[in-house]
């Protein structure tokens, strides 16, 4: 339930309003806005006593709260959040680009790549130590050496760090090196990993499971703002459908969704939602249009030597230009060609 304060209500009264929450059994939330305060009831109680707040000193109205996920929900509050991880703010007005290898391979590769993607603007460093791979055949990852070098590389570059986090076991050693932790699509519902997230001092990234749905993917992230996590970033990276010939499909509207319904910043990842270093141009564009906060795009000193996710990675040439085609208006890019000739236009 939410109780909406009127704008003229007291400190006192808002007081009054979290105090009879807690003795309804609710855990009170309370959100100031410029204009007017809301003060949500989260939890199991006693329904009639928050109903019956209507007629206290200071409250507007009472009503239900529309979705099963609560925090996240823009009904909760309805001013957009920007989380912060080491001056770097996602979701407010800049679109922030986060580059980086699917995997840190070598000082060399990591350290090249952190100044390649700096120079052409990226504003964060990506770049996985423990990685989730499909056969235990493949490249796991480097571990504790990679996280040493991430944050060799954010002390060079002022770069923030953000890298996967598979297992609660990880995560102590993670949060010594990184600035935000990855909770990978294939770990979305690992409730034992968002429950001990929830309870760290640094920013998430939450990517949306392969089949979650919108309402999963935020019931996840619900998970990690009810546990005291309220540093949250999701990620829409591509989902299971029946096309094959792009690695996932990425779900566009999903972004404008999930936007809609949360005031969490939302960014797109246009390397895992293709598969294909050829879309990510317009894909990143696209994700732009629809009011992505960000995107997280793969790039690597020599894709065809990558360890994982070659296919996907854009060298650093390719992602200058990415960069370059991402500070155009939004218009049709001249190569392009116009689907009417120009000569039958003005014909009747
Ligand atoms: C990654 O970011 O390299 C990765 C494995 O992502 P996802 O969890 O979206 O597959
Ligand atoms: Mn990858």
């Amino acid at each position: 339930m939410i109780v909406n304060m009127s704008e003229k209500a007291t400190e006192q009264e808002i007081n009054h309003i979290i105090e009879r929450i807690r003795e309804a059994g609710y855990q009170p939330h309370v959100t100031r806005g410029t204009e007017r305060t809301i003060v949500a009831a989260v939890g199991s109680g006693r329904r009639h006593e928050i109903e019956a707040l209507q007629v206290a000193p200071g409250v507007d109205n009472v009503v239900p709260i529309a979705q099963p996920f609560k925090l996240v929900s823009r009904q909760v509050r309805p001013e957009r959040s920007i989380v912060r991880i080491n001056g770097v703010e996602i979701g407010g007005p800049e679109v922030v680009v986060i580059a980086g290898p699917c995997s840190v391979e070598s000082r060399e590769q990591l350290l090249d790549t952190a100044h390649a993607v700096k120079r052409a603007g990226a504003a964060m460093l990506r770049g996985g130590a423990y990685k989730p791979r499909t056969s235990p055949y493949d490249f796991q990852g480097l571990g504790l050496e990679a996280l040493k070098i991430l944050s060799e590389a954010r002390d060079v570059t002022g770069l923030p760090v953000v890298t996967e986090v598979m297992s609660t076991e990880d995560i102590d050693i993670i949060c010594e090196h990184a600035d935000m932790l990855q909770v990978g699509a294939r770990n979305m519902q690992n409730f034992a990993l968002l429950r001990r997230l929830a309870t760290v001092n640094k920013p998430i990234l939450l990517k949306r499971g392969p089949s979650a749905t919108v309402k999963e993917w935020l019931l996840a992230a619900e998970y990690l703002l009810s546990g005291g996590n309220s540093q949250v970033v999701l990620c829409e990276r591509g989902i299971k459908t029946f096309e094959t010939e792009m690695r996932n499909t990425i779900d566009l509207a999903a972004i404008a969704l999930a936007r809609d319904l949360s005031h969490l910043p939302v960014i797109a990842d246009p390397s895992h939602g293709t598969g294909k270093q050829s879309l990510i141009a317009a894909v990143s564009r696209a994700a732009v249009a629809v009011d992505a906060d960000g995107l997280i795009i793969e790039v690597h000193p020599c894709p065809e030597r990558a360890l994982s996710d070659g296919p996907q990675s854009l060298d650093f040439a390719g992602f200058g230009r990415v960069m370059r085609a991402l500070a155009e208006p939004l218009r049709r890019t001249a190569s392009v060609p116009p689907t009417v000739p120009a000569a039958s236009q003005n014909s009747p």
